[in-house]
């Protein structure tokens, strides 16, 4: 059978990451990947052998710069069976037109509204609503956090009631635009946060409160949840549910921090230090009064590229079991 093509429109953070996880898959395959302007991230991705496509008044710079150019991202629509949009949140909105016009599927990130697609996907929690869907969003990294773990609580045991409040990394590592601040910022100010509303739009049922803050820190966002469950159980109870989930990795033996599960992404020899698994504290996982607590960090650069390549499986009808589009996504990345 002949491998999807898949287009990564946008070749960010999120982006490269999508186009390197897309390259292990046995069942698709990148056909392209678009940058605005030539630099290191558009050397490195011809050097890894992406055909490079380029918007037409940027062709001149790339051919300058030494970067063939395989045409332009209208050009990369139309070769694609299905294109992951990985542009600035707001941008991936404009392109619905481009997209709909050369007939191919699209997946776009957290930073564009529900509405823009009209399916919003976390691969264990509603893989099947996106099953031979045009169009899907990935839901956000802090969105894909919570639904990985409250889904598998509420099948088995039902939840009433979530109160999670989120400290969110101010920036990427390597951008210079919005960080480092030397601040702590409620954000937003005006309670409650997106995030609530934004789980809703997988698991609308939900009765999820959410508040924000942004820290001085680059790493990774920490979540405190505060979980009022449908049936009594024990924190022993929810940890073996944890434990059973493949995108939950439960931390402890000296790792107190986000600095230390990124030196743990380090030392496992992950690509770029990515940890894609939620990172829950086990020592952390707290029955209090008949509610749930616990910590979990989330490392929003990585968490939703297992995500992306689940999503492409689905709406290209690749397979139909999402479990078992999880357990391939996961051996061809190395979890
Ligand atoms: P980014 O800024 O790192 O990358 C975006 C890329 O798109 C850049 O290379 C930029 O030059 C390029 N671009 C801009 N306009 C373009 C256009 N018109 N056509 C083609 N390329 C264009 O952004 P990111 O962090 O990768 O975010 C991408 C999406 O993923 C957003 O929706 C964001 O909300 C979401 N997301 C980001 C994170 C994160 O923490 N970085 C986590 C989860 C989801």
């Amino acid at each position: 059978m002949s491998k999807v093509k898949v287009a990564i429109n946008g070749y960010g953070t999120i982006g490269k990451r999508v186009a390197d996880a897309v390259s292990l898959q046995d069942d698709m395959e990148v056909i392209g990947i678009s940058k605005t302007r030539p630099n290191f991230e558009t050397q490195l991705a011809h050097q890894k052998g992406y055909p490079v496509y380029t918007l037409a008044d940027k062709m001149d710079a790339m051919k300058k710069a030494g970067i063939p150019v395989a045409g332009s991202i209208e050009d990369m629509v139309t070769n694609a069976d299905i294109v992951v949009d990985c542009t600035p949140g707001g941008v991936g909105e404009e392109n619905k037109s481009l997209y709909e016009k050369a007939g191919v599927k699209a997946i776009w990130q957290g930073g564009e509204e529900h509405e823009l697609a009209g399916v919003s996907f976390n691969a264990s929690s509603n893989y099947e609503e996106a099953f031979g869907k045009d169009f899907v969003r990935v839901v956000s990294c802090n969105t894909t956090g919570l639904c990985r773990v409250l889904h598998p609580l509420d099948q088995q045991f039902g939840v009433n009631k979530v109160r999670v409040t989120l400290m969110r990394r101010a920036a990427d590592p390597g951008d210079i635009k919005k960080g480092p601040i030397n601040a702590i910022v409620p954000n937003p100010i005006k309670l409650p946060s997106h995030h609530g509303p934004d789980v809703k739009t997988i698991m609308p049922h939900i009765n999820i409160v959410s508040t924000a803050v942004k820290l001085p820190t680059t790493l990774m966002h920490v979540h405190t949840l505060n979980i009022e469950l449908g049936k009594e159980c024990s924190a022993a109870d929810v940890r073996s549910i944890f434990e059973r989930q493949s995108r939950i990795r439960l931390i402890g033996q000296g790792i107190n921090s986000t600095a230390e599960i990124i030196e743990l992404g380090r030392d496992l020899g992950r690509p770029r230090n990515d940890m894609w698994e939620n990172c829950v504290w086990d020592d952390s996982i707290t029955m209090h009064e008949g509610e749930l607590y616990f910590f979990q960090a989330i490392h929003q650069e990585s968490i939703v590229i297992p995500e992306n390549i689940d999503a492409i499986r689905a709406m290209t009808e690749l397979e139909k079991d999402g479990a078992r589009s999880v357990a391939k996504t996961n051996k061809a990345m190395g979890f």
